[in-house]
């Protein structure tokens, strides 16, 4: 994975450019938890299921039937002031279904691990894009302060914070 502060600084990059005059606690917490949550299943790894499952590390979770279902989930929680399927409901419910997906993007953009199972539960066949430039990083917050977390970390900056600070600075331009 890349770590969880890259996932979340792209969550907010997009939630600033979708919802540019909207406050921003509320949605922005929720789009960083859609960003993040999807790495929760290296807890796999305590229950001794395999990388390789579809429950193991990048799979169920880093999927598009995932990524929909916490989307609307997540809409269907907070939002409720919303009707049900209106224009607003769907927009919101899309915009938390991408930022969830997001990560798996991100991931399968990585250079080491396995591929994320994008087409779970269906398939447990697991992709990666063929271009990969971001270092993969460790999982450990204690591996994340070595020359292996520095290495993924300086090619997250490139290919991750760069870009989502350009999407900043274009969401701060467009806010009325
Ligand atoms: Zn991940």
């Amino acid at each position: 994975m890349p770590s969880a502060f890259s996932h979340a600084i792209v969550a907010i990059a997009a939630g600033k450019l979708i919802h540019p005059n909207r406050p921003f606690l509320k949605l922005g917490l929720l789009a960083i938890f859609c960003a993040v949550i999807p790495d929760a299943d290296v807890l796999a790894f305590k229950f001794n299921i395999p990388y390789s499952s579809m429950f193991g590390h990048r799979g169920f979770t880093h999927s598009l039937f995932f990524s929909f279902l916490l989307g609307t989930i997540v809409t269907l929680i907070f939002y409720r002031r919303f009707p049900l399927f209106s224009k607003q409901w769907w927009s919101y419910c899309l915009f938390f279904s991408t930022v969830t997906f997001s990560h798996a993007l991100l991931d399968a953009m990585t250079n080491g691990g396995h591929g994320c199972a994008f087409f779970a539960p269906f398939s447990d066949e697991r992709y990666f894009f063929p271009f990969r430039p971001i270092n993969v990083s460790p999982l450990g917050i204690r591996n994340f302060f070595t020359q292996w977390g520095w290495r993924a970390f300086k090619s997250e900056l490139i290919w991750i914070w760069i870009p989502s600070i350009v999407l900043l600075v274009i969401a701060q331009l467009r806010k009325k």
